[in-house]
């Protein structure tokens, strides 16, 4: 029987690099740290930050982290970056530098805040507010699962949102609000401009960002075992990320 993803290792970066400028756009969690048990126990390597500053360097700057976490939690692992970097799954973005690409991120509609907040009450879930959105957790009920999932969806059709799924929550953002939206952001700014992006992540939120690579004549590279949508390259794990970055 045919291998259901057959994906295969990216080029060498030299290779891509030596056809034309390449901006890269990394994911961290999974990506270039090892998940762990809880977000707050990742381990990072003590030269890590020194290793993406000479790949910032080898890329003229055309280097982004697109991060689930908020960008001040990335900052607490990491410490001071000059690195392009957007948290909240890619949402708030700031420059090398520290200074902010575009708007703040926004928080929901009052209104769609209020029937989360009422429908986690009424059900027992927690609801989680975000920078960029709100989340139901519904971990502890997985029997719940299609019921917030539908409620959810009916929220975001109401408010013009849009709805991302993870294990066991579901949340909601504005449109645009996603991995796929810092590619672009980044990539109409002088310095990435005409470059390939490529981006690699392990999650599916990261097939936003693999789209949005896509959609400026770039490509995504899977990490992991998941099944890909969009990817058209794979890497086995954080081992391999890091192989193939040369860091
Ligand atoms: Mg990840």
């Amino acid at each position: 029987m045919a291998d259901p993803d057959p994906l295969s290792p990216p080029p060498p970066l030299r290779d891509l690099m030596a056809r034309g400028p390449v901006a890269l756009f990394l994911d961290f969690d999974g990506t270039l740290v090892e998940i762990a048990p809880e977000p707050g126990a990742i381990h990072v390597p003590d030269d890590l930050v020194e290793r993406l500053h000479r790949l910032r360097n080898r890329l003229d700057g055309r280097l982004a982290l697109v991060s689930g976490r908020a960008l001040d939690d990335l900052c607490d692992h990491l410490g001071e970056v000059s690195i392009c970097r957007a948290g909240s799954h890619g949402v708030s973005r700031l420059f090398a530098d520290g200074s902010r690409l575009g708007k703040e991120p926004v928080g929901l509609p009052d209104a769609a805040v209020t029937e989360l907040r009422e429908y986690a009450q009424e059900h027992e879930l927690f609801y989680e507010t975000k920078l960029h959105g709100g989340a139901l957790h519904f971990r502890g009920k997985p029997d719940l699962r299609d019921q917030v999932t539908d409620f959810v969806t009916e929220v975001a059709e109401r408010h013009e949102l849009c709805v991302t799924s993870g294990k066991g929550v579901a949340e909601l953002v504005r449109p645009g609000a996603n991995k796929g939206g810092a590619v672009r952001a980044f990539m109409d700014e002088q310095t990435f401009k005409g470059a390939t992006p490529v981006f690699v992540g392990d999650d599916v939120t990261d097939e936003d960002g693999f789209s949005g690579a896509m959609a400026r004549g770039g490509f995504g590279v899977a990490v992991g075992d998941r099944i890909s949508a969009g990817a058209r390259y794979r890497l086995d794990d954080v081992a391999a990320v890091h192989d193939w970055l040369d860091l």
